[in-house]
């Protein structure tokens, strides 16, 4: 019988968990809170655009159109970009909108569940997607009449629900001393971003506004208030941490010196003696880039001069300072990011799930969570492009859907996660977040998805390519031939 699969969400994971896996031949349903696909990319500022150069945030089987010419499209264009998506791969009519997954239940009680996984070596029992005796309830609730609900009853889930969207982050304050005591207005980038462009401009019209936080959301919020106020009424940034902001004509250049000949300067998890002595080798090319990466941007722009140096190398990214001096201003906004644990631990019913996502939650390959059997997790890694990453991702859980390859145990998913972890802190140092793709070791992440799949993962086709050659999303467009 045809096994039922749930896929939570319908962003830019949720659509590549349906392409690929409709075209392994099942016939998966994808519930979607929201009344169109897109997740984060349908409510954005207006000035946000892509980050990562396009030919990187591209799906291996459809190019952007020829419409679109800048390396960085903006926000209307990936929207336009993601709905030609669905369309071309007839994902629409799997997809039901306006429902929200308010939770999902193993059906095996937590109890019996916590002694079945832990005694067996193997995921799930068998290391394979399905089990007779793991079936998964999704219970559903209509978005436009939250009283009515509905439980589904499938084989696997994948959760494609976000990091960056719906659950902000707002910082703690004493009592007294945050926003009950605060004459203007409190609110996160979340809620500014949702607004329409004309509200939000009336909404900060004229106004002081202190925006706070350094990432991505912080930056084009505090330049969108800059643009619309200006100087007369400027726009206050505050932060804890510095970091290296590169402009954007940088940006394609990094992408573009990720190849295998770069890779060979970093330790990889498990490598043998060769791979060991060519690191340490040519280590010190590393920090020679760091250094000069740093040179240029001190050179272009006034950092020294607005205290804005971080203290760590760009290679960590990581710096803070701070001051106690009140600001006057109208509207606070806090780009503070998001509780997208907390967020991933809610939707699990069970106690015991949640236990293991809080903890340093373990992703093998980047979306298996070894004791959490006929579940995978999509789109929670840290990744310069995530639609490349995630569609590799995607492609490997459909190929693990169809019977392709099994898992190995419990044990080996477990250190071999631990060793990515001890490789990645030893070039991030604190700065580590545990769900990262290293960006400085994709080619090494894909070959290993690549040998799972029995796949070639060497695909260039001269020796010259192969060592110097950026990798990007088109060198996989065939993974999946032969191979259905
Ligand atoms: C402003 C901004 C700019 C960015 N720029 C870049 C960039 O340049 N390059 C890059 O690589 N990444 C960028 N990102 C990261 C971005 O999050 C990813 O690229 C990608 O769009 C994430 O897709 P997703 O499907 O994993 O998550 P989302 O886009 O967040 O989609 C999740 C979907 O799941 C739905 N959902 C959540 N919970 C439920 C539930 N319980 N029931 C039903 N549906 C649910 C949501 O409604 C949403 O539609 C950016 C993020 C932001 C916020």
């Amino acid at each position: 019988m045809m096994k039922k699969i749930a896929i939570i969400g319908a962003g830019v994971s949720g659509l590549l968990a349906c392409k690929h896996t409709l075209e392994k031949g099942f016939n998966p349903i994808v519930f979607e809170a929201r009344s169109g696909v897109g997740g984060i990319w349908s409510q954005t500022l207006e000035s946000t655009k892509l980050q990562s150069p396009k030919s990187f945030y591209q799906f291996s089987d459809l190019a952007w159109p020829p419409s679109v010419t800048d390396t960085f499209p903006d926000h209307n264009q990936v929207m336009d970009y993601l709905q030609a998506y669905a369309t071309h791969f007839n994902l629409l009519s799997r997809i039901k909108f306006d429902t929200k997954v308010i939770s999902i239940d193993h059906l095996i009680t937590p109890s019996d569940h916590h002694e079945n996984v832990l005694s067996s070596n193997l995921w799930g029992g068998s290391g394979r997607p399905f089990s007779p005796s793991g079936k998964w309830n999704v219970i559903v609730q209509d978005a436009q009449n939250p009283s009515s609900t509905e439980v589904y009853r499938v084989d696997f889930v994948i959760l494609c629900i976000g990091r960056y969207s719906d659950l902000p982050n707002m910082p703690e304050f004493p009592i007294n001393k945050g926003p009950e005591v605060f004459d203007g207005k409190v609110l996160h980038s979340m809620d500014y971003a949702a607004m329409d462009d004309d509200v939000a401009a009336e909404f900060i019209k004229e106004k002081r506004v202190t925006v706070i936080g350094f990432q991505k959301s912080a930056l084009d919020v505090a330049a969108e208030v800059s643009a619309r106020n200006g100087t007369r009424h400027p726009c206050t940034l505050l932060f804890k941490t510095t970091h290296w902001t590169v402009p954007d004509h940088f940006v394609p250049l990094t992408f573009r010196s990720l190849n295998r000949s770069t890779e060979f300067m970093y330790h990889k998890p498990g490598e043998g003696v060769f791979l060991w002595l060519l690191a340490t080798f040519l280590s010190p090319m590393l920090w020679i880039f760091s250094k000069v990466v740093e040179f240029y941007l001190k050179w272009t722009y006034p950092l020294k001069k607005y205290n804005m140096i971080p203290s760590h190398s760009f290679l960590q990214q990581i710096s803070s300072y701070g001051e106690m001096t009140p600001l006057a201003t109208d509207i606070v906004i806090f780009a503070t990011g998001y509780r997208s644990d907390e967020k991933l631990n809610n939707i699990f019913k069970s106690t015991y799930f949640q236990k293991h996502i809080t903890e340093p939650a373990p992703f093998y390959r980047e979306c298996i969570h070894p004791r959490i059997p006929q579940l995978a997790i999509l789109g929670y890694s840290e990744s310069p492009a995530v639609l490349y990453t995630t569609e590799m991702r995607s492609k490997w859980l459909a190929h693990f859907l169809a019977g392709k390859f099994v898992l190995p145990s419990i044990i080996e998913m477990e250190h071999d996660v631990l060793q990515w972890e001890k490789c990645m802190r030893l070039y991030a140092g604190d700065g580590y977040k545990r769900h990262c793709v290293s960006a400085s070791l994709q080619i090494h992440c894909n070959d290993q998805l690549c040998k799972d799949m029995g796949q070639n993962p060497k695909r260039k086709n001269s020796f010259l390519a192969e060592l110097f050659a950026p990798y990007g999303p088109s060198d996989y467009k065939n993974l999946s031939q032969g191979c259905t």
